[in-house]
């Protein structure tokens, strides 16, 4: 099989984008992500090295990867994670590099990593105050994201957006507040309805806050929201549906994965940070790339690999039937 040939899967999509997990491991414990005490972390030589890391990208590249996105577990946590970027921005044909990050670390890296080349960052806040900010993490820290969305801002990223998990139950008194920061500093807040790939295994559809919801809430209570038309989006919205509010003050996106799946859309695939590729978020299935790469397997064969990998994609997630099964692995351990 050519390695040139596009990732079209059995339904038609064309996957161009990567997300790839650098550890597992975090500085604090999402209740929807990581359980709260006694977490099993990958040993460090398990990790995909930077350069395997590297590796992999040069030969998804050629069959059509041009988006790239770093996460974790929290990838700031990883060693200097900006001679990765530096080393995956100087890869021809890689169009753009993003990060998602919970941001604790950002205010010191911030400027390090503008300075390798990226240029997209996701922060995840779910709260604006400390005080709930601590009921969804489990550990102090706001004051740390605040800043590091500040450093990021001063560093020239732009757009900075802001990841908030969307809980009933938790997160209907944020919904103003953030509001009105997308308002006030022209970071976007997107809300992401909570997926069942949290460790404790607790997750129900009655616990989700849907995007919907939101809608009507920031519509009757600050002003109109409308959709930003595909041309004036920035382009780089991925499965999230963009809104501004009706005076064009503040952007909000929306990522309905559980009340309006996108599944038919989808164009990504990961890697896992010890080397797993996997074709979905859902996927029960992964194929193990870290064993081609440390042994000797030429291009061609991890080419391969990806390939099979997109080639047995399934039509989409089934959170909402009877048939759903949780993934083993939890959100941290798959790179979110
Ligand atoms: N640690 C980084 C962070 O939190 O941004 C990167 C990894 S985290 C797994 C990536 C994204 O997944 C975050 O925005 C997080 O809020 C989101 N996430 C984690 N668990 C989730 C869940 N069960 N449902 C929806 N989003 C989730
Ligand atoms: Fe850590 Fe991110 Fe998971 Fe929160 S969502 S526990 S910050 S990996």
């Amino acid at each position: 099989m050519s390695a040139q040939l596009p990732l079209i899967d059995s339904f038609g999509r064309l996957h161009n984008n990567l997300r790839i997990s650098v550890t597992d491991r975090c500085n604090i414990r999402c209740f929807y992500c990581m359980p709260a005490e006694d977490v099993q972390f990958m040993d460090k030589s398990e990790l995909l090295t930077f350069e395997e890391i590297e590796r992999f990208v040069r030969v998804a590249v050629p069959m059509g990867i041009d988006k790239l996105r770093l996460t974790g577990g929290e990838p700031l946590v990883r060693r200097e994670l900006n001679t990765l970027v530096a080393k995956l921005a100087s890869i021809p044909g890689v169009k753009d590099i993003g990060l998602t990050t919970n941001g604790i670390m950002l205010a010191q890296q911030a400027q390090g990593l503008y300075d390798a080349g990226l240029r997209r960052i996701n922060v995840s806040l779910d709260a604006l105050t400390p005080e709930k900010f601590k009921k969804f993490t489990r550990r102090d820290g706001f004051e740390q994201v605040i800043e590091g969305i500040r450093a990021a801002q001063r560093a020239g990223f732009d757009p900075v957006k802001i990841n908030a998990v969307s809980v009933r139950g938790m997160t209907e008194d944020e919904i103003v507040p953030f509001g009105h920061f997308a308002r006030e500093t022209g970071v976007e807040v997107r809300f992401i309805e909570y997926m069942p790939l949290d460790a404790d295994n607790a997750w129900e559809r009655g616990k989700v806050l849907f995007a919907h919801e939101i809608i009507e809430t920031l519509s009757s209570s600050i002003m109109p929201l409308r959709p930003i038309e595909e041309e004036s989006a920035s382009g780089h919205g991925g499965p999230a549906t963009e809104f501004e509010f009706d005076d064009g003050v503040g952007r909000i996106g929306f990522i309905a994965s559980v009340s309006q799946p996108f599944c038919m859309s989808c164009n990504r695939i990961r890697i896992t940070a010890d080397g797993k590729l996997r074709n979905c978020l859902f996927s029960m299935e992964e194929t193990d790339v870290r064993s081609l790469l440390r042994g000797q397997a030429p291009d061609d064969q991890i080419a391969n690999a990806i390939r099979s990998s997109v080639a047995a994609k399934k039509e989409g997630h089934e959170i909402n039937t009877a048939r759903f099964i949780q993934p083993e692995r939890p959100m941290y351990s798959i790179g979110g």
